[in-house]
């Protein structure tokens, strides 16, 4: 027997192992493990290359323990592997404390002693104290409050920005890498601020919590990736579209809130009575093409649902084809076209067609193929609705006419053209009237003693303090309205399109049938004391030349309208560009 022990040992010498020197390796190791499954997630964290670390901590790894275990002296070997550990350790801390704030980083002195003074399990024993404030819904499933303190924490930051989101009734909001922090803007009404610049750590643990919370992967921060949530405050309900991708700088986060304009229908737009007559008469009338225009971000695509919407859908066969689906019409067969090189939006188009529809919706047209076959649709027999940007309704009919290159289809498919912008409208709660002066009321030919209204001056309390509204939070504005031109194809401007060569054509016929243009139109929602001056200087302003945000321009009266009054654009032949809200 024992002779046999002997034999063992002697036979296979690699297979001893002094038990406390096993120990030592299992603890190294042990260590080894837990450093490297730290760097995956806190590579996340922190927003650096993780699969570059992961490789890195693997490699080194690796080498180490071949080190160990070739290395005759178990002594030298382990101590090799320690140092290697040491080092990379070492590396990556510098690394990962360089891209975060002070409060973040790790084996600095600070976080040493808040380590002994809270322990290990500290963070378990008191979880931070967090709050729903905002209610939140994937699909009917609501999101709970997390268990984990760090999501916890995420939790807590995304529920702050979702309040002030929809307290401050934002449209859009942004979270964008800015070196060591993220810049965060919300669109109110259109125009465009900055809420805030946390450190980066708070701005990508926001993102966090949305894409975890839509089902999003958490890894992958360079390609888009969209979710959906709903935000339930009362009995409001609020869609909240979220879109992520990276660049060069990180990854960026985009939110667009959806609330009532979802089912909007023709009443909601803002349109004049007579205005409003018009378009009916075009919902219940015959075949032809409406053109809805507007320039970028002045809604229309919500104005083109809406119409969709105000068709009888039981009654009639409505179809549309998009290139992006922004919203669900009950009833209506919404058509998506996937651009492929077999299959063009035109033949798309054409095979829609000849499944003879009632009414089609082309929310956005790129080519004269389809604008083609549009047209000749709506000459034979179908309602047609094309939205492209233009900034009148001259200029729609003139990059439609450049388009198709055909005046005589367009002459006969024609029906109208719908031209808008959104205005936002004054607060309730703080809006002033005034008395312009008489030279001013004058040029906009009102009577002497015409009250108008307009946002308040900064009004400061006995300790100088501001006083701000709590309805609009200071702007002076609460909501937005639509502001119309429509222009109807009569047989007179039938004439006239048939054979104009020059814009100077169409235009003497459009003022002649005297909508005013939409300077005009805003200013009615001036005398009714919707809105202001200064706003209908901002909003009706040649996209060109329209500052992008910041205050409204300083108070001063408008030209005169007229469709003709607005400048003309540098290349009116240009394509239809992609619609905007
Ligand atoms: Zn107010």
């Amino acid at each position: 027997m024992l002779a046999a022990i002997d034999l063992l040992a002697q036979s296979a010498p690699a297979m001893y192992f002094n038990p406390l020197k096993l120990l030592a390796a299992i603890v190294l190791f042990v260590a080894y493990a837990l450093f490297s499954q730290w760097v995956d997630k806190d590579t996340v964290r922190v927003n650096t290359y993780k699969i570059l670390w992961n490789l890195v901590v693997l490699a080194v790894g690796i080498v180490s323990t071949v080190t160990m275990l070739f290395v005759p002296q178990f002594l030298i070997g382990s101590l090799v592997f320690l140092v290697m550990y040491i080092i990379i350790v070492a590396v990556y801390v510098v690394h990962r404390n360089g891209l975060v704030e002070e409060q973040y980083k790790v084996l600095t002195p600070e976080h040493i002693s808040r380590v002994m003074k809270e322990g290990f399990g500290g963070n378990k024993k008191k979880l931070i104290d967090v709050k729903e404030r905002v209610r939140l819904l994937a699909g009917k499933k609501v999101i709970a409050i997390p268990e984990v303190q760090e999501e916890r924490e995420q939790y807590r930051l995304a529920q702050d920005m979702l309040f002030a989101v929809l307290w401050r009734r934002a449209a859009l909001v942004e979270i964008v890498p800015a070196g060591q922090a993220s810049k965060i803007t919300f669109q109110i009404d259109g125009i465009t601020s900055e809420y805030g610049r946390p450190p980066r750590a708070e701005g990508d643990a926001i993102v966090a919590f949305l894409k975890r919370a839509c089902g999003l992967n958490l890894e992958e921060r360079r390609k888009p990736q969209t979710g959906q949530l709903t935000a339930v405050t009362g009995d409001n309900r609020i869609d909240l579209l979220i879109r992520t991708d990276g660049s060069a700088a990180g990854e960026r986060l985009t939110l667009r809130c959806v609330g009532p304009e979802k089912t909007y229908k023709i009443p909601d737009l803002g349109l004049t009575d007579a205005q409003k007559d018009q378009i009916m008469e075009l919902v219940h009338g015959g075949n032809g093409v409406t053109l809805l225009t507007a320039t970028p971000a002045s809604g229309l695509t919500t104005t083109t649902y809406a119409l969709a919407r105000s068709h009888d859908a039981f009654l009639l066969n409505i179809q549309t084809l998009e290139y992006n689906k922004e919203f669900q019409i009950e009833n209506v067969t919404q058509h998506v076209y996937e651009p492929s090189p077999e299959k063009t939006f035109a033949a798309d188009l054409l095979k829609i067609v000849r499944t003879d529809p009632d009414v089609i919706f082309i929310p956005e047209i790129r080519d004269k193929e389809a604008a083609k076959i549009a047209c000749e649709a709506g000459a034979h027999k179908q309602k047609v609705y094309v939205a492209f940007q233009a900034i009148d309704p001259l200029d729609a009919i003139w990059k439609w006419l450049r388009l198709l290159g055909d005046n005589g289809l367009v002459a006969k498919s024609l029906r109208a053209v719908v031209n808008q912008r959104l205005i936002r409208k004054l607060c309730p709660e703080c809006k002033q009237p005034y008395k312009p002066d008489a030279a001013q009321l004058r040029k906009l030919n009102l009577p002497p003693d015409k009250v108008l209204y307009r946002p308040p001056e900064p009004q400061y309390d006995k300790n100088g303090q501001p006083i701000i509204c709590q309805n609009c939070h200071g702007t002076g504005y609460y909501g937005r309205t639509g502001v119309f031109d429509v222009a109807i194809v009569d047989d007179a401007l039938r004439d006239v399109l048939k054979r104009a060569k020059t814009l100077a054509e169409i235009q003497s016929h459009l003022q002649k049938q005297g909508s005013g243009g939409i300077q005009a139109q805003a200013l009615q929602k001036v005398f009714d004391g919707t809105t202001s001056i200064q706003e209908v200087v901002r909003a009706t302003k040649p996209p060109a030349a329209k500052e992008g945000d910041g205050a409204p321009a300083p108070p001063s009266a408008p030209p005169a309208g007229g469709a003709g009054s607005a400048p003309r654009p540098q290349n009116p032949g240009s394509k239809p560009a992609q619609p905007t809200r």
